[in-house]
């Protein structure tokens, strides 16, 4: 079967310092960082071997996984093997990249994500130009906050035409019609993020071909709903996997509504949903400068 799975471990530490993000600098104990360590390497040697699934994979670390060795040294292995179609990591990009010359780049891709007051822009666009020329899939977003709207103008004129920019609704903030155009002209996929998506009694794929996995291996339907569907390492989850209704009001993160049946984005998105890159690179022109709910 096709399985999609967003993994997050117990990984909680970051190297920035975001204003907007719980996480910042916190660190990791040694011990932390070893029991994420060795549960990111039992999650790998799992889908490693589940040879009769095509297997996607996300890591959604709660903090920067990119620093540590063994998750560089994890999305290269997998993209090695010809049962995982994707394996793709959300990122700051803040680490160094010639590590990605050793990865199949037919398979890995990044989710990468600006955050200004952490790292020069310059700095960060030559990353994504180094990026774009060792030919690896990547998508490039920054949070839609006023004061970032200057550097996102920025990236939109800089990177390469073919790199798609995402842009998130800031959490808690909301957009006035004039607003959201500024971020719309530079993301025709910005309505989509605009307003949290009623999702409640909604088919979502999730909990039937998308799960979420924890570092003791729990499954879940997503993220974001805190029931449990088994455990994937003792293969209890599989009995759980069936079509499902959304059990809440709304969906507000592009990992989930990205799956929700109702929206059009496994089409826009073909070929690139986990990584958010769309099927047409200016998705405005499919879609009409209108798209969105
Ligand atoms: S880079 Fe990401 S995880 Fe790190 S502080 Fe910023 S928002 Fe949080
Ligand atoms: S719509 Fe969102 S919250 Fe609801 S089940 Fe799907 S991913 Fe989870």
């Amino acid at each position: 079967m096709d399985l999609t799975i967003l993994y997050r471990g117990p990984l909680a530490s970051c190297d920035y310092d975001c204003p907007y993000c719980p996480f910042a600098k916190r660190r990791d104990s040694r011990a932390q960082l070893a029991a994420d360590r060795a549960a990111l390497e039992r999650f790998a040697d799992w889908a490693a071997g589940q040879q009769e699934d095509r297997l996607s994979l996300l890591f959604t670390p709660w903090g920067e996984g990119l620093v540590r060795s063994w998750y560089r040294r994890t999305l290269v292995e997998l993209s090695r093997l010809p049962h995982i179609h994707r394996v793709a990591i959300q990122t700051n990009l803040s680490c160094r990249t010639d590590w990605l010359a050793a990865a199949d780049r037919d398979t890995l891709a990044l989710w990468c994500t600006f955050h200004p007051g952490q790292t020069p822009y310059d700095r960060f666009l030559t990353k994504c130009h180094d990026l774009a020329a060792r030919g690896v899939r990547h998508s490039v977003g920054v949070v839609g906050l006023p004061e970032h709207l200057e550097y996102a103008r920025r990236l939109r004129a800089r990177l390469p035409a073919h790199v798609y920019l995402w842009i998130n609704a800031a959490e808690g903030h909301t957009y006035t019609d004039a607003e959201a155009d500024q971020w719309t002209a530079l993301d025709p996929l910005f309505p989509y993020s605009r307003r949290p998506h009623r999702s409640a009694g909604l088919p979502c794929r999730t909990g039937e071909s998308v799960i979420s996995v924890d570092g003791e291996g729990t499954v879940r339907r997503c993220h974001f709903v805190r029931s449990e569907l088994g455990n994937l390492y003792d293969g209890s989850y599989r009995r759980a996997l069936r079509p499902r209704a959304c059990p809440s009001a709304v969906c507000d993160c592009h990992i989930g509504y990205v799956h929700l049946e109702t929206l059009p984005l496994y089409d826009v998105f073909a070929g690139g949903v986990l990584e958010r890159i769309p099927a047409e690179p200016s998705p405005g022109r499919a879609l009409g400068r209108t798209a969105g709910p």
